[in-house]
């Protein structure tokens, strides 16, 4: 099951790394990254691979992971947070690869005999046609809710998005009763962890991770945890003994309450009272995190500032000379302007930065790395490094 966020989408633009990847002798810029997440780590281990080593990582937390977790329930391992890997596809899923890697023991989940074991709210089972003909239907909204994805994705300087139950609605057959309600549960909310009145259509279908990396979904069952893979990543770069990090430059326990940014640098304040100074930051925390307003910008972030409370929308005033530029390009390439832009030495990765594996580990992978096919500056960062 994945998270996803219905959520203004920052683009990770390491302008300070595009610039200066390759150069030798190594940069001398400095770095703090927040948040030891899957996309923090990978932050860290791009910038380690690019010759940086004057960064720190703060995170909140006592462990590294982030939304990868496990817990312990009666002596057995229960992973809290992300649970499947993908296999199957054309591409290779950088998660699942590790996984392997390290023999991580996984399940696969197979779906296929759902349709003999749906229950009726009175007991007993429905009948296994009647399933199936529920099912039929799902695929085709499916398909059509994909289709009409594209069109509104391929519609020229347009930005018109739906609701998937919009998408429902318009298909004329939206799920009403138990059955048809439970298969549209499996279908819809169980992947995106939202009600289909408010998951976004064009960020939904095609499910990019599943064309990409497959539909096999493998549970992850092992005792070590899901988390072993973002230690397995940590373990190259971060100094570590007996498969603990003791590298200083991973700070546990350190919670930013403050990102202060001024011309030349950036001032992180924690909860603790300690002051961390840097030339540039990159910020990982989840959408969560950035909208409760636990870490206070100054100056305040100006899309934060109007983003319309819950709606998935930015509201930008834009004047003058910026205005007519803006009017005469397409709506496409505004956005895409928009969900690139760097706040100064701020700086943006994580799951939600990533619109092609948006809330899948993968996605959080992916931001870390910069490299994502979808990053429009992927053809830059082919060249700097
Ligand atoms: C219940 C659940 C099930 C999921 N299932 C799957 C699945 O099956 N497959 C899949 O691929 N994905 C799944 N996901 C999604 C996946 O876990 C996330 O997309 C991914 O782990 C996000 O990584 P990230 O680095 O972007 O963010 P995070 O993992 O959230 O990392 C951000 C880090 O920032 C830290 N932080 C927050 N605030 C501060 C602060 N103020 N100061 C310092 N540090 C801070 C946090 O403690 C955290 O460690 C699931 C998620 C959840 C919640």
């Amino acid at each position: 099951m994945k998270v996803s966020c219905s959520v203004v989408v920052f683009a990770l633009v390491f302008h300070f790394f595009l610039v200066t990847g390759s150069r030798s002798p190594p940069p001398s810029d400095s770095v703090i990254i927040i948040g030891a997440g899957m996309s923090g780590i990978m932050a860290a281990k791009t910038l380690e691979e690019a010759g940086y080593k004057d960064y720190i990582i703060l995170e909140a937390d006592s462990r590294i992971g982030g939304r990868v977790h496990k817990g312990q329930v009666d002596g057995n391992t229960v992973e809290m947070g992300a649970n499947w890997l993908f296999s199957g596809g054309p591409k290779s899923s950088p998660a699942h690869e590790i996984a392997k890697k390290i023999k991580l023991r996984t399940l696969y989940s197979d779906y296929g005999n759902l349709s003999s074991n749906i229950y009726k709210q009175g007991g007993g089972l429905y009948e296994k046609h009647v399933v199936e003909s529920a099912f039929k239907v799902a695929d085709a909204r499916q398909e059509f809710g994909t289709n009409l994805s594209k069109i509104l994705s391929s519609k020229k300087g347009g930005d018109d998005d739906i609701s998937i139950l919009g998408s429902q609605r318009l298909f004329k057959q939206v799920p009403k009763g138990p059955l048809d309600l439970a298969v549209d549960y499996f279908y819809n909310d169980f992947e995106e962890a939202e009600p289909t009145r408010i998951s976004s259509l064009k960020n939904t279908f095609p499910r990019q991770l599943m064309e990409d990396f497959g539909e096999d979904s493998y549970f992850v069952a092992d005792p070590r945890g899901f988390e072993t893979v973002v230690h397995y990543i940590a373990n190259q770069f971060l100094s570590h003994n007996n498969n603990k990090i003791t590298d200083p430059r991973l700070q546990l326990k350190k919670t930013v309450r403050k990102i202060n940014q001024s011309k030349n640098k950036v001032i992180i304040t924690t909860e603790d009272g300690s002051v961390y100074h840097a030339n540039y930051v990159i910020v990982t925390v989840s959408v969560g995190v950035l909208q409760s307003d636990l870490i206070g910008f100054v100056p305040r972030l100006p899309h934060l500032e109007n983003e319309l409370p819950g709606e998935n929308m930015i509201f930008v005033t834009v004047t003058d000379e910026e205005s007519r530029r803006i009017e005469q390009q397409s709506e496409k390439k505004t956005k895409a302007e928009i969900m690139q832009q760097p706040f100064g030495r701020i700086y943006f990765a994580g799951e939600h930065t990533n619109s092609t594996y948006l809330g899948y580990v993968d996605g959080a992978y992916f931001s870390g790395t910069f490299r994502s096919p979808s990053d429009s500056l992927y053809p830059l960062l082919g060249r700097a490094t």
